[in-house]
């Protein structure tokens, strides 16, 4: 973890938020390469959920939203974490976090377990007297179950039916911890499926399988992901069955998403509270009912953690050591490098031309400074799945060297057909070898 951590500040995937101030605990800035990256995640997993189905809309809400939300959603009355303050040093920890009766930190005594609402509060309104207390979201659904009946009576959609979203969320977590793993603002993708009960467990496998499927499909390997079932009486107020996909980090296996069944729950529960019918209106057999909600719910930050984690590789290439992050292409943040050999002789004009056409299209990258082999290697920690190398035999044949990032071979190609190469090669369209 130490290592990639580093690789991220050095690199600029990731730094700490605010750090000319010293930091400020559980928030973190996405640098040049980050911010592709997770862009990358996010695309692909709206590419996959929203863009090729058919069952499943699209929704881009305020994150800001009325109070009574979360008075009906149970997160005023429920949305707690049991803590425990350690009585010498301070420190203040989860209860289900800890192993052992004592602080972790300074071995001090813990005081009685208490509830901790973990909703940032906020203040909306100019003056003093009027503003309205609400809250940051603690997680994006809940504008899916509010916006339901503006979204199917504007959208031609019918039960059963997706609508997704992709958006900030935040938790006063009481101990951030592991990078970027559990933050205190953190992305999530979500989607609210809605579907009739009598089908509740044949949607609640396909979820499973497309799941798992976009999983392995950006590229994580199938050994270090698994499924967690949760035990009846573990689960949330609101589910009726939760299961966990979870991923083998270095620091231990941790949640990626969850999938719930969520039944009736939030439907419900808003229709009484705005005093709206949230129902659902099924024309052609006349029927009105309230769908029942499957959740899949994933964090665009730990899957992200998740992908840097499974990228990260050491190798020793003819006595050297070479660090090689191995993203899937279609998840890389820069697609490919072009590389004169050299500056001299028109190459670098060369190679700049060809790489002003290619970024219309790809996210590239052209550099000139070093050997070409520091450059091979400069471009393979950042996971640049091709390097095009521009040479002199390219101003006498037009051609150049393609070089693939993990088996380092190289091939020729003319010069006018990088651009076809690339296609086939790093689209959300490309799965998996
Ligand atoms: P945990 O048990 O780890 O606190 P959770 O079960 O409360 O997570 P959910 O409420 O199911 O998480 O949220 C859905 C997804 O949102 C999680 O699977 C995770 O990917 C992401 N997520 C939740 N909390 C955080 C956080 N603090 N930092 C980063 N991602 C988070």
């Amino acid at each position: 973890m130490e290592k990639l951590v580093s690789l991220c500040k050095r690199k600029g995937f990731i730094f700490q938020s605010s750090g000319i101030y010293g930091g400020i605990n559980g928030c973190w800035d996405f640098g040049p390469l980050g911010v592709e990256l997770k862009k990358n995640v996010k695309d692909d997993w709206w590419y996959n959920f929203v863009q090729l189905r058919d069952d499943i809309v699209g929704l881009d809400a305020s994150i800001i939203m009325h109070p009574d939300v979360w008075v009906a959603s149970g997160h005023v009355e429920e949305f707690h974490d049991i803590v425990v303050d350690c009585k010498a040093c301070k420190h203040r920890f989860r209860q289900d976090h800890l192993e052992g009766d004592t602080c972790p930190d300074c071995g001090g005594e813990l005081t009685e377990p208490k509830a901790f609402n973990s909703m940032l509060r906020t203040r909306l309104g100019v003056s003093d007297d009027s503003a309205v207390e609400t809250f940051l979201r603690p997680e994006t659904c809940q504008s899916i179950f509010v916006d339901f009946k503006d979204v199917y009576s504007s959208s031609r959609v019918s039960v059963p039916f997706g609508i997704a979203q992709v958006g900030k969320s935040f938790r006063n977590e009481v101990n951030p911890r592991n990078f970027i793993f559990r933050s205190r603002e953190f992305e999530q993708m979500e989607i609210e499926f809605f579907c009739r009960e009598s089908e509740e467990e044949e949607w609640f496998d396909r979820w499973q399988a497309d799941i798992w499927a976009w999983y392995l499909g950006v590229g994580l390997t199938e050994s270090k992901l698994r499924w967690y079932e949760h035990p009846k009486e573990s689960l949330a107020h609101y589910s009726k069955r939760t299961v966990d996909v979870e991923y083998e980090f270095p620091f231990g296996w941790g949640e990626l998403q969850g999938l719930a069944n969520r039944g009736t729950f939030d439907l419900t529960a808003h229709s009484k509270k705005s005093g709206k019918d949230l129902s659902f209106f099924d024309q052609p057999n006349n029927e009105r009912f309230v769908p029942t909600v499957l959740e899949p719910s994933a964090g665009a930050d730990r899957a992200t953690l998740a992908i840097l984690c499974d990228a990260y590789h050491e190798e020793e290439v003819k006595g050297e050591k070479r660090v090689v992050m191995r993203f899937h292409p279609k998840i890389a943040p820069i697609k490919a490098a072009v590389l004169p050999l050299v500056k001299k002789g028109g190459l670098a004009e060369l190679a700049q031309d060809l790489e002003k056409k290619l970024r219309r299209k790809f996210n590239t990258y052209y550099d000139h400074g070093g050997a070409i082999g520091r450059r091979y290697r400069r471009m393979d920690e950042v996971g640049t799945p091709y390097c095009i190398c521009v040479d002199f035999d390219t101003k006498e044949d037009g051609t150049v060297t393609v070089r693939d990032r993990d088996s380092m071979e190289q091939e020729r190609i003319p010069m006018d057909e990088v651009a076809a190469f690339l296609e086939k090669r790093v689209g959300f369209d490309q799965q998996r070898d």
